[in-house]
């Protein structure tokens, strides 16, 4: 089976071609500039990753923009959400405060990215 992907590793895009076997898993990867590319389908296919972005309450109102600081199973994204809008961030916190430790037990961190120390 084949199967089309568009590399998101760096700007160039290219477009991939996945051979897969009748397990899933990968025979080969055509189209691919170099080897970052190739490494990119096979994890796509096979346990794809995401780092995830959102919004989290201030304590006392306002939302302060995050992101994971690695990426998690793709298949987590939705429950990492619901975890950072239930953690409210204290609203003098500076950027990169860690608000929720390896979240959902991937071993990844969430951390503020903008500075709200001093604004409020
Ligand atoms: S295959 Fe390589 S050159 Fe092409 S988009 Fe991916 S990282 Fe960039």
């Amino acid at each position: 089976m084949k199967k089309e992907l568009t590399c998101i590793v760096c700007p160039m895009g290219c477009q991939l071609v996945v051979d897969l076997d009748e397990h899933n898993q990968v025979r080969a990867v055509d189209n691919a500039n170099c080897k970052r590319g190739v490494a990119y389908a096979t994890a796509e296919c096979v346990a794809p990753m995401r780092t995830v972005t959102g919004t989290a309450p201030i304590v006392g109102g306002g939302i302060v923009p995050v992101k994971t600081d690695r990426a998690i199973p793709k298949e987590l994204m939705i429950d990492c959400m619901m975890v950072i809008n239930e953690t409210y961030v204290p609203a003098d916190a500076p950027i990169g405060t860690i608000i929720i430790e390896n979240v959902l037990d991937t071993g990844a961190n969430v951390v503020t990215t903008k500075d709200l120390h001093g604004v409020n």
